[in-house]
C-alpha cells in the first residue's frame, strides 16, 4: 500500500489552491530525486516516510508550507540536496522549518546523562517557542516510525517506544493533537507492555463484540428521534477510547471492564447552547440514563476549558453508552485547541509533571491556566478562519510568553518582561519572601531583570529575610507574585 502524492491532496483538511498544489508536488519530486535509491528497514522506498508524515500533517489541518517541510525534513541530513538549496527552491520559512526538525532529530531524548537529558529538554522547549509547527512536524515524523516500528530491533523499539510514551506523547497532548497522542500511547503499549496490550486488546474485544455495529445501531436511533423532534444536528459520530487509556482506567478498577463507562462514546455536535440541552433530553427520552453519570461541562467546563454536557445511558440491548453533546465550537476547541487537555492530563501524568514542573504546585497550575485561558482568548480573536490560524501558529502562539530554567533544568512559564521576583513567587512564595538576589545564566541580575526565554535563573535566598519588599509590586509582572507580595506585606509584623 504505497502511498502517493495524490493521496497527499486528498488527505487536506484545509482549502488548497492550485499554485499551493503545484510547490507540494515540486517538493515531493525533490525528495524523491533526493532520496532515490534508499530504502527504509521494512524494504519499502524510503520516499514513503516523508510522504507518510506529510499525509499525517495534512490530515491533522496543517497548512501548505508545514506539509511542504514535511516532505523534506529528511533531504538536507540524508541526501546531498542541502539546506541552502532547499531555502533557493522553498524559501526562508520552509528552509528554517527543516533546519528545526534536523535540529530536533539530533537530540537523543532519554539515555545518556541527566545533564544532557535536561539540555536536550530545553532545545525542544525553545524551539517550540521559536515555531510550534517545527515540534507538529517532529510528532508526525516520530508517529510514522511508530508505526513502522516492528522493523527494528528490540533494544530500539524498547527504547524508541519508551522515549515516545515519555516525550512526544506528552507534547502531542499539550498541543491538544488527540488524534496523535492517542495513536502514539496505544503503539508505545503495544512495545513496552506486550501481554496487558494483548489483554485489554482482547477484552475489548469479548466485551464488545460488535462495537462498530452497536455504534451504527445508536446513531441511526438517534438519528431518527432528532429528526422526529425537529432538531439540527451538525454531526453525529462514534468514538472509541484508546486502549492505552483503556487500561488506565482498568488498573483503577481492578481490571473489571464492566465498571468502565465510557469505552464507546456517541458525540452529537449542535449549533446552539440551548441545541445541547434539548438534544440531551431527547436522548433521555429516548434512552434511561444512569443516575450520577450526567455532567455539565457547559455550565461547569473542566480546568483545561472543556465544555460539552456527558450522560451514560442503557444503549441499544442494554449497552452502557457515553453520550457527548456539544456545540460546533466546542467541538473545534476540544480537538483543534491546542493547549485543550492541557493541565487535566496534565494532573494524571505524573510521570510527565515529575519531569517538567517537579515544583509545580497550585502556583503552577493557576499559570497553566492562565496560558490556556490567553490561547483561548486569542484563538477567539482569530475566529475559525483556518489559513489565519495556522499562519498565526508560527510565532505568535508564544508570544508574551517565555521559558525559563530552574538550575535543576526545571521549566517555568512566564509572561514576557517577568522578572526573578516573579520566577521565585512561581516557585514558592517561601522562595519569593526570601529573595535576596538572583543570577541569570551564571551571572548576577538586578531584581527587575527582564528574564529572556531560556535563562537558568537562580534565586538567591537568605533565611533572615522574611517578608518582600514593597518596592518589588512596581516591576513585577505576573499578577499572582502582585497578590502574593501585597498579601505578605500586610500579614502582622511580628508573630
Ligand atoms: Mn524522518
Amino acid at each position: 500500500m504505497s502511498l502517493s502524492i495524490e493521496e497527499i491532496f486528498t488527505s487536506f483538511k484545509v482549502p488548497v489552491s492550485s499554485s499551493q498544489k503545484k510547490l507540494i508536488r515540486d517538493a515531493y519530486e525533490i525528495a524523491e530525486g533526493a532520496h532515490a535509491g534508499q530504502m527504509r528497514k521494512s524494504g519499502e522506498a524510503y520516499i514513503q516516510h516523508p510522504l507518510a508524515v506529510a499525509k499525517i500533517l495534512a490530515e491533522i489541518g496543517m497548512d501548505t508550507v508545514t506539509v511542504v517541510s514535511g516532505l523534506l525534513h529528511d533531504v538536507p541530513e540524508d541526501t546531498t540536496f542541502t539546506l541552502e538549496d532547499v531555502r533557493k527552491h522553498f524559501g526562508n520559512e520552509v528552509a528554517s522549518l527543516v533546519d528545526g526538525v534536523t535540529k530536533l532529530g539530533h537530540l537523543k531524548l532519554r539515555g545518556s546523562k541527566q545533564e544532557i537529558f535536561l539540555e536536550n529538554l530545553r532545545k525542544m522547549f525553545l524551539a517550540m517557542a521559536a515555531d510550534i509547527r517545527v515540534v507538529i512536524i517532529r510528532l508526525a515524523d516520530r508517529l510514522h516510525n511508530m508505526r513502522t516500528l516492528e522493523f527494528h530491533t528490540i533494544d530500539k523499539q524498547e527504547r524508541i517506544a519508551r522515549e515516545t510514551l515519555e516525550i512526544y506523547a506528552p507534547i502531542a497532548n499539550r498541543l491538544g493533537i488527540g488524534e496523535i497522542k492517542g495513536e502514539m500511547e496505544d503503539l508505545c503499549f503495544k512495545y513496552l507492555d506486550t501481554k496487558n496490550y494483548e489483554q485489554v486488546k482482547h477484552l475489548m474485544e469479548t466485551h464488545y463484540t460488535d462495537r462498530e455495529k452497536l455504534l451504527e445501531t445508536i446513531v441511526t436511533e438517534l438519528k431518527s428521534v432528532f429528526k422526529e423532534s425537529g432538531i439540527h444536528i451538525i454531526d453525529i459520530h462514534g468514538r472509541i477510547k484508546h486502549l492505552y487509556r483503556i487500561f488506565l482506567k482498568l488498573k483503577k478498577h481492578d481490571m473489571d471492564i464492566t465498571r468502565i463507562h465510557d469505552l464507546v462514546a456517541v458525540r452529537v455536535i449542535v449549533p446552539e447552547i440551548a441545541d445541547c440541552y434539548e438534544t440531551l433530553g431527547i436522548v433521555h427520552k429516548k434512552y434511561r440514563p444512569m443516575i450520577g453519570r450526567i455532567k455539565d461541562y457547559i455550565s461547569l467546563p473542566k480546568p483545561n476549558g472543556y465544555k460539552s454536557l456527558h450522560t451514560t445511558i442503557f444503549g441499544p440491548d442494554g449497552h452502557i453508552i457515553e453520550v457527548q453533546i456539544r456545540t460546533k465550537k466546542m467541538h473545534e476547541e476540544a480537538e483543534f485547541g491546542i493547549a485543550a487537555h492541557w493541565i487535566y492530563t496534565e494532573k494524571e501524568k505524573k510521570s510527565w509533571k515529575n519531569l517538567i514542573f517537579r515544583n509545580s504546585k497550585e502556583v503552577v497550575v493557576k499559570q497553566e491556566l492562565a496560558w490556556v485561558n490567553q490561547l483561548r482568548e486569542w484563538q477567539n480573536e482569530i475566529g475559525s478562519d483556518n489559513e489565519e490560524f495556522l499562519s498565526g501558529l508560527k510565532i505568535d502562539f508564544f508570544k508574551n510568553h517565555i521559558f525559563a530554567f530552574t538550575p535543576k533544568g526545571d521549566i517555568i512559564d512566564l509572561p514576557e518582561e517577568a522578572t526573578p521576583i516573579d520566577f521565585a513567587y512561581s516557585i514558592h512564595t517561601e522562595i519569593g519572601n526570601r529573595t535576596i538576589g538572583a543570577k541569570a545564566d551564571g551571572k548576577i541580575v538586578p531584581l527587575n531583570h527582564h528574564i529572556q526565554n531560556g535563562q537558568v535563573i537562580e534565586i538567591l535566598t537568605t533565611k533572615e529575610r522574611k517578608k518582600p519588599s514593597r518596592s518589588w509590586i512596581t516591576f513585577v509582572k505576573t499578577s499572582y507574585a502582585k497578590s502574593r507580595i501585597k498579601k505578605e506585606l500586610k500579614k502582622e509584623p511580628f508573630q
